[in-house]
C-alpha cells in the first residue's frame, strides 16, 4: 500500500528509480533523509498549487549515494538528503514555463535548475538553513548558465 508523505506525493515515488531498479542498488532512505522527504513533498505541494493544481511528474528524488554516483549525480546533490527532486509538469506547460512560474513564486526553495530542457530540479535546504533561492539553467555543453533561460543559440 502507497504511503503518502502529502495529500498527492507517496514515498514510493520519492524513492523510485529505474537504475536503481536495473542495477540492484538500495534506495531506502534513512530517518534524516525520510523527515527531510516530508519536507520535500510538502513544497512540492506548494508547486502544485502554484500550477494550478496539475499532476507533478517526479523522474528522481531520493538517491542514496550508491545511485546518486551511479546516475553521474553531483557529489554534493541534495538528493541524497532527500531533498530535491527532478520533475516535470506538462499539464501545466513547457519545462521552462514551469520553471519560469516557480522562480516568479515565494516558494522557499534553495536551487531551481531549468536541467537540458527536460526537466526542473528543485533543491531545499536542510531544516533551519536559509534558502538561496538561487535560479540556474543547464545544457548540454553549457555548464551551469545563470537565470531560467532558453537554451542558447
Ligand atoms: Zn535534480
Amino acid at each position: 500500500m502507497p504511503r503518502n508523505l502529502s495529500e498527492h506525493f507517496t514515498l514510493e515515488e520519492l524513492v523510485a528509480s529505474q537504475t536503481a531498479a536495473r542495477k540492484g542498488i538500495d534506495n531506502t532512505p534513512g530517518v534524516t533523509a525520510m523527515r527531510n522527504l516530508k519536507s520535500l513533498a510538502d513544497v512540492l505541494e506548494e508547486v502544485r498549487v502554484l500550477l494550478g493544481g496539475v499532476s507533478i511528474i517526479v523522474s528522481s528524488g531520493y538517491r542514496s549515494p550508491a545511485l546518486n554516483a551511479a546516475v553521474g549525480g553531483s557529489e554534493k546533490s541534495a538528493h541524497m538528503q532527500g531533498l530535491a527532486a527532478d520533475f516535470t509538469a506538462p499539464k501545466f506547460g513547457t519545462v521552462l514555463q514551469t520553471a519560469r512560474k516557480i522562480a516568479a513564486s515565494g516558494i522557499a526553495y534553495d536551487q531551481l535548475i531549468h536541467e537540458y530542457g527536460s526537466w526542473v530540479h528543485i533543491g531545499l535546504t536542510a531544516p533551519g538553513v536559509k534558502p538561496r533561492r538561487q535560479n540556474l539553467s543547464i545544457f548540454q555543453g553549457t555548464g551551469y548558465l545563470p537565470g531560467i533561460v532558453s537554451k542558447p543559440m
